[in-house]
């Protein structure tokens, strides 16, 4: 099991494709339906908001790997659980 906070990235994140719209580009999954996560915690960049904000990437159950940043996570929505 990948721990998502680990240090060094999992195999798949090196072909991760960066998705502006924090799901996945082939199937539109979300985030959380993802197989897996690795948060890039190492290399936090400031965005022009003056906050930290990192590379997440996830790995979906269609194959496909993506990344967004943290700063575009969409807010919490009650009506899903
Ligand atoms: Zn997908």
């Amino acid at each position: 099991m990948i721990d998502a906070f680990s240090a060094e990235p999992p195999p798949w994140a090196k072909s991760a494709r960066h998705s502006l719209t924090f799901s996945c580009p082939v199937c539109d999954a979300s985030a959380r339906a993802a197989e897996s996560a690795w948060i890039n915690r190492r290399s936090p960049v400031y965005g022009s908001d003056g906050r930290r904000k990192w590379q997440e990437f996830y790995h979906c159950s269609c194959g496909c790997s993506w990344w967004s940043w943290s700063s575009d996570r969409p807010a919490p929505s009650t009506e899903e659980s």
